[in-house]
């Protein structure tokens, strides 16, 4: 095997893997990231004591942490302590009775039988399908969909287990109880996608958590980012922060390596690109019309959904909450608050601007479990508000103001009694964030949506078609969104490096 100069552009969970799984296999390998820390989604807010993570928190699969740390014939434990969550979601009725997601899967059927003991039959053919999804699908998200045959051969499977249907589709056909249909259709939220839209293959996500369990790591997840960045350093890597790419340098159609905001270059046989694929067709590629050809597919991509995040520090604990580690709430109409953020279930765009009045929100409370993410004595929360992408030209984010307001409305009213007056740090991020600062189009937060025709070959693949020596990892390519989809990006691409180095040969490649 020919040792390369790997260039990783960004330093995410996608950019962080790919880079320990190259320098493990002997690469010469720097990652640039254009921020002061790493993680990308999943960097931390540091203020007054409180540690936010600033995204990804729900942590499932560990054992895609565990393969990384063993290249290094390291354990996973020796750097980081994971706490299985149980219940792991809490999800609120409008009466605020709760219904908690466990991995006991007869604790689940005991609490369907109490709410809709018609349903109990329903749900269990419901969970029977979604593991037949799994068993279905999950192969193909470990392996590169760079040809539309290795698709095709998905199609016997889309038609067999109806999975080119929506999520909500695959719940609603099973189970009739309103509260439970909307429990148990939220997943693809947790993705970016309409539950509408985003095809059943996607239920796969809610097998994850059954079989892998969700887990905490102490100190925020911003702790798993921190051990792998250590990682990587002693598998000989190197990391540079405030190092923003600014474009990919393409000769005679093969990379030679970057060039940074400030002028200097980086030479490289290999770029791995963990920025959103928008990015690197629209402004790190824009220099080359045709190595960007992806731009005229991506200029009409469907984004997934945006976010406002707004991070609670409180100076008190409410150790009587209902509420869990993660919580699943709503306030107003849910259908009402999904069609602002994504549109008619049939397709278009949203016909009404979003109100303050309809939200979606999912309540973070890590103190539950972790009382060492904040100062003694006091409550760190983070609340989630589903919002639509940005406007293709210009458009600023919605009633950010009015969005706080409702969120301690809500939570005060039936949760957290008197927050607003507790309240001693908070911060708040929303759709520019995500446009901006982790430059990915239109500020979705989840890169594309995980429709039908943005996955598998449809989506943007983990080795460039048209530059030689350019490799894609993240969000916005095969497999998708989320943290277990983000690793298994990074797995594809070093497997498909691997390969035309000389290593072992990817015998799926295409
Ligand atoms: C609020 C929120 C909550 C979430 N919760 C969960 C969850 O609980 N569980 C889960 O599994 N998933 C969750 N997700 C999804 C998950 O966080 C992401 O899918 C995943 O972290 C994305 O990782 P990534 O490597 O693709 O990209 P990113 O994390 O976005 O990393 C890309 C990096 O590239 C850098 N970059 C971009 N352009 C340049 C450039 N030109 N030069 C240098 N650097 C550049 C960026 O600064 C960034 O650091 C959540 C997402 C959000 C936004």
């Amino acid at each position: 095997m020919t040792a390369e100069r790997v260039v990783v552009v960004g330093g995410g969970f996608g950019g962080l893997a790919a880079a320990i799984r190259l320098a493990g296999a002997g690469h010469d390998v720097t990652v640039l990231e254009r921020r002061d820390q790493l993680g990308g989604r999943a960097s931390q807010w540091v203020i007054d004591g409180f540690r936010f993570d600033a995204g990804p928190t729900v942590l499932t699969a560990p054992h895609l942490f565990e393969e990384l740390f063993t290249l290094a014939g390291e354990r996973l434990a020796d750097h980081v302590t994971l706490v299985p969550l149980d219940p792991y979601y809490r999800v609120f009725d409008d009466d605020g009775a709760p219904f908690d997601f466990r991995t006991d899967e007869a604790a689940m059927l005991a609490q369907v039988a109490r709410r809709s003991p018609a349903d109990v039959p329903g749900y269990q053919r419901l969970q029977s399908r979604i593991a037949a999804i799994f068993d279905a699908f999950h192969p193909y998200t470990e392996r590169s969909m760079m040809s539309l045959p290795a698709m095709l051969r998905m199609l016997p499977y889309l038609l067999e287990h109806r999975a080119m249907l929506g999520v909500r589709h695959l719940v609603h056909g099973t189970v009739r109880d309103p509260f439970l249909r909307r429990a148990l259709t939220f997943h693809p939220l947790l993705i970016g996608g309409d539950p509408a839209r985003t095809p059943a293959l996607f239920a796969l996500l809610v097998e994850f958590e059954r079989r892998w369990g969700v887990h905490h790591a102490i100190g925020g997840t911003a702790a798993v980012v921190a051990a792998l960045g250590g990682l990587l350093e002693r598998l000989g890597g190197r990391i540079e922060l405030g190092a923003e790419v600014e474009r990919i340098l393409v000769e005679r159609g093969r990379v030679t390596g970057v060039r940074l905001a400030d002028g200097t270059t980086r030479p490289a046989d290999v770029v791995v690109s963990d920025a959103d694929p928008g990015h690197v067709s629209g402004t790190l590629l824009a220099h080359k019309p045709r190595a960007a050809a992806a731009r005229v597919r991506l200029g009409w991509a469907r984004p997934s959904m945006s976010l406002h995040v707004l991070y609670l520090g409180a100076d008190r604990t409410w150790p009587d909450t209902p509420l869990a580690h993660h919580n699943i709430l709503y306030a107003g109409d849910p259908e009402r608050a999904l069609r602002a953020v994504f549109g008619p279930p049939w397709g278009g765009t949203p016909r009404r601007r979003p109100t303050a009045e309809d939200l979606f929100l999912y309540a973070h409370v890590p103190t539950r479990t972790d009382p060492t993410i904040a100062p003694d004595g006091c409550e760190s929360l983070y609340v989630l508000v589903a919002a639509p992408a940005l406007p293709r030209r210009g458009g600023e984010a919605t009633e950010s103001a009015r969005i706080r307001e409702r969120v301690l409305e809500v939570l005060g009213e039936h949760h957290l009694p008197g927050l607003a007056d507790h309240l001693v740090v908070e911060h708040a991020i929303g759709p520019e964030h995500f446009r901006d600062v982790l430059n990915t189009p239109r500020g979705a937060a989840f890169s594309l949506h995980p429709s039908l025709f943005q996955a598998g070959w449809f989506r943007p693949h983990n080795r460039s078609p048209v530059v030689r020596g350019l490799y894609l990892v993240g969000a916005g390519t095969h497999p998708g969104a989320g943290v277990p989809a983000v690793l298994a990006s990074a797995k594809i691409a070093a497997t498909l490096i691997g390969a035309a180095a000389g290593a072992t040969p990817e015998r799926r490649a295409r």
